[in-house]
């Protein structure tokens, strides 16, 4: 059985002090048997949050890192930094990262080896454009961006993995993915990583929901077959909000 898990990605918001307050009141709300509760933050509020929440079940991830481990990388942070602060999680791959900061397939494979390398577990993030769900190559689309993201991992490793299936047209615009349509995608990645690894892979592995998320949507995600949580944004963002997504994937 996979564990559902609901990640926060509070994209750039929130100074140190309001991610404190947020940790406060979250604490003992948003921890619900069998759900897996994780905030992702900015790296300034890392150190912060994993220090509030200590004691809890809720995780901490990052947003992104730097494949290499150190070097001259003006304004990056390394692997071994996000393993110090003791986050459990990194978000690779967010489409906003593809879009704005040149992130490839290519760089997300080396983000998803080096988190392995240094213990964080990576949420990648695929997901087609508008214009690619339109002409109909949302498959081709996450097909690629899955396989180019898994590559050189072992089996062991793959199962461990978290894709976020994220349609960006979905993102932060109100305009959800049916659930249907989501648990297509998702049936469709997860026989992917059968093709690429095995069955038992495909089977373990845990592939969320992204795009527009809210309490009141939350259920409708985890009522289908192949949909293990959610990823997200805006509705992550206000302590009640988060307690009752985490509440909602139970
Ligand atoms: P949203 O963002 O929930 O605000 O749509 C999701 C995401 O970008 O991960």
């Amino acid at each position: 059985m996979r564990k559902p898990i609901i990640a926060g990605n509070w994209k750039m918001f929130k100074t140190v002090k309001e991610a404190r307050e947020f940790a406060s009141q979250v604490k003992g709300k948003a921890e619900v048997d069998g759900v897996e509760a994780v905030i992702c933050a900015p790296y300034t509020q890392l150190a912060a949050l994993v220090d509030a929440l200590q004691g809890t079940s809720i995780k901490v991830g990052a947003q992104n890192l730097h494949w290499e481990e150190s070097g001259a990388y003006t304004g990056e942070i390394s692997g071994p930094m996000l393993q110090e602060t003791g986050v459990q999680y990194v978000i690779i791959g967010h489409s906003e990262r593809r879009a704005y900061f040149a992130e490839t397939d290519e760089t997300v494979n080396k983000k998803v080896h080096a988190a392995f390398k240094y213990g964080l577990t990576p949420i990648v993030c695929v997901g087609e454009k508008l214009e690619e769900r339109e002409a109909g190559r949302t498959k081709e689309v996450c097909k690629t961006q899955t396989a180019g993201a898994l590559q050189g991992l072992t089996a062991e490793q793959a199962a461990q993995v978290v894709i976020a299936y994220e349609p960006i047209w979905a993102i932060g615009t109100g305009k959800s993915s049916t659930a249907e349509d989501a648990n297509d995608v998702i049936s469709y990645i997860r026989q992917l990583v059968q093709e690429q690894f095995d069955a038992a892979t495909a089977e373990a592995i845990r592939i969320q929901y992204g795009g527009s998320v809210k309490p009141g949507n939350i259920r409708e995600y985890m009522q289908m077959s192949d949909i293990d949580g959610a990823l997200v944004g805006g509705a992550s963002l206000e302590p009640d909000s988060y307690i009752q997504l985490v509440e909602g994937a139970r």
